[in-house]
């Protein structure tokens, strides 16, 4: 979950490691430190708190050289210290490692060590390998040899980067689980835990594959596989992000910049072949059974996909949190979709290697190219929507909910569920979809941020809504709580009468996610629901479309979207929700692009 960089120039870097770590920091952030050879010896900076800090702490910047490791960390195994961020020297301070992941025998071996005489500085799993490099080396004096050696002992999710005094030439990386992909530059090479470390500087990138390790020179590389030790060819790919999107643009924050990126998202995932589209519906249509999973956002992304199913193709899968996965009696012949920002997602990842154990067949909606997840599923699709920086998903979540709304309706029409006149009005309303984000945004954010200023004191939300603007309503609870830290519970709106009711008052806010007044039976369960609330007390705001005079008389306050068809209606609401969270905690002084206690790909179990 952490970020790893390494360089390897044949001149001085300069700032380029220091950089490449700031744009790796959304990966994880409560520590950091660089590791370089100065002179023959390692010399290590690293502290606690983020880059900017640590490099005022630290001098960061004044480490130079032409080998060099670094590391942002989001702690598994000890505390937020100094001495348990990375990098980790080794007792002789002849080796140091960048890790990634989790050394799950750690806690025996660090026994065996400690036996051993072996002192340590810190309580991570990470330092253990360090000192199991130490030792390999005083028996092989191979310093490749002594990598394998140590390697062998390890088991876990690991992407490590080694540099040691005695090969200032090269760099040794191992991937196992966790990311790690090679940056090809010109006399420099890169390894990075995403594209983001080396994107500056070089689009031309490898990524390794399970069981990969390579000794990084310079100007040569070799790749080899751990089990034969047989040196690998490896496929270069050109990267084509646009340096620029990865930036914040002058907006205050990424995730700002990554709502008002969504009609761009939107256009490239308009983009993305048709074939490709229609080879994924066709999947669901030829499957005995299909599931749908992801776990936070892109588990409601799979929910709120199984209303779109039903609705144009009149079919039901099932949505599942990856997490859940694992207990599902998946047989061969089932079909599974897993949903994945990054490609890395640990519980999304494990469920798909589940599946395809047993025999089912295996499809992928993902953002990162080459990413673990886009490498193993039969059949991918890659959205298209560029780096999402930001801790908090918006871009990323809307422009896979609108895919889904592609393949539920290509699969609407090999089911004949749909007739060809609705699929054009439907493929043309697709092609405007993008324009009326663009005009909501600019319109509205003004609006939602008054609102959402007014009502940031507010402890506890209920988000609300019927049918599809049920999920709609659970995933901008889900956004609320990330970026504001306040209490937020999503839920039908029917369930009110249930027992929720009971809570209102006039401190308990709401938020209704009301349907076009032409989702006649929605529309109506949802008024009633706002009755409810408003009879007793309750604070009602509303997203609501123009026009709806019914349900702005109920709302105390309400936000008024233009009239959209309502295949398109809860996507809109779901940018205002994330709006809505962004200006509630921006108000809040929240750390946005950073929520304590998150970190961007989660890859770690
Ligand atoms: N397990 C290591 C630690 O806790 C690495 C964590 C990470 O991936 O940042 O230090």
């Amino acid at each position: 979950m952490c970020g790893i960089s390494g360089i390897v120039h044949s001149e001085n870097f300069g700032r380029s490691l220091l950089n490449s770590i700031k744009n790796l920091e959304y990966r994880g952030y409560d520590s950091c430190g660089v590791a370089v050879i100065q002179n023959g010896k390692i010399d290590l900076r690293k502290n606690i708190g983020g880059i900017d800090d640590v490099n005022l702490k630290e001098r960061l910047d004044q480490m130079q050289g032409k080998i060099g490791i670094a590391h942002t960390r989001w702690a598994t195994h000890g505390g937020v210290t100094q001495e348990n961020a990375h990098p980790h020297l080794s007792a002789n301070r002849k080796f140091a490692v960048v890790h990634n992941g989790i050394i799950s025998n750690y806690q025996q071996l660090r026994e065996r060590l400690l036996s051993e005489g072996v002192c340590f500085d810190s309580l991570t799993d990470t330092e253990v390998f360090v000192n199991l490099l130490e030792k390999s080396y005083t028996e092989s004096n191979d310093l490749e040899q002594a990598f394998l050696a140590a390697l062998q002992q390890i088991e876990g999710s690991f992407s490590i980067v080694m540099l040691s005094s005695h090969d200032p030439e090269n760099l040794y990386c191992v991937k196992k689980e966790s990311p790690l992909l090679l940056g090809l530059g010109e006399g420099c090479n890169y390894v990075g835990s995403d594209i983001n470390a080396f994107l500056e500087y070089t689009r031309k990138a490898i990524v390794l594959d399970e069981g990969e390790y390579v000794i990084l020179g310079p100007n040569e590389y070799q790749v080899r596989s751990l089990k034969t030790g047989k040196k690998l060819k490896k496929n270069v790919l050109h990267i084509d992000w646009d340096v620029e999107t990865s930036k914040k643009g002058g907006f205050s924050h990424y995730m700002l910049k990554e709502i008002f990126d969504e009609p761009q998202t939107v256009r490239q995932a308009m983009q993305i072949p048709k074939e490709q589209i229609v080879a994924l519906a066709e999947m669901f249509a030829d499957s005995s059974r299909s599931y749908m999973m992801g776990v936070g956002t892109t588990y409601y992304v799979a929910s709120i996909s199984q209303y779109y199913f039903s609705a144009l193709a009149e079919c039901y899968y099932s949505a599942l949190s990856s997490d859940e996965f694992s207990v599902v009696d998946i047989k061969q012949g089932d079909m599974v979709l897993a949903i994945s920002q990054s490609g890395e997602t640990y519980d999304t990842k494990t469920a798909l290697v589940y599946a395809k154990e047993c025999g089912a067949k295996t499809a992928a909606i993902v953002n990162v190219m080459g990413s673990a997840i886009s490498m193993m599923a039969d059949q991918v699709i890659m959205q298209g929507s560029g780096p999402e920086i930001c801790v908090v998903s918006t871009k990323a979540a809307l422009a896979q909910t609108f895919i889904m709304v592609r393949v539920a309706l290509e699969l609407g029409l090999i089911r004949r569920k749909i007739k060809q006149k609705d699929y054009k009005k439907f493929q043309n309303e697709m092609q405007e979809f993008s324009e009326i984000i663009e005009i909501v945004l600019n319109e509205q954010s003004g609006f939602v941020r008054n609102i959402a200023r007014d009502t940031s004191h507010v402890e506890h939300w209920l988000f609300l809504g019927c049918g599809v603007y049920y999920p709609v309503a659970m995933e901008s609870a889900l956004k609320m709580k990330e970026v504001t830290y306040q209490h937020a519970e999503g839920m039908p709106a029917g369930f009110l009468k249930h027992g929720t009711l009971s809570m209102v008052e006039s401190a308990l806010h709401t938020l209704f996610f009301v349907p076009p007044p032409e989702q006649k039976e929605l529309h109506k369960r949802t008024l009633i629901a706002m009755e409810q609330v408003k009879s007793r007390g309750g604070t009602v705001i509303a997203i609501i479309f123009q026009g709806d005079e019914l349900a702005q008389k109920l709302a105390f306050q309400s936000i008024n979207l233009p009239v959209v068809s309502s295949l398109f209606a809860p996507l809109l609401q779901m940018i205002i929700a994330q709006m809505f969270a962004y200006y509630a905690a921006l108000d809040l002084g929240r750390n946005i692009d950073k929520p304590r206690n998150l970190g961007k790909s989660v890859t770690v179990g």
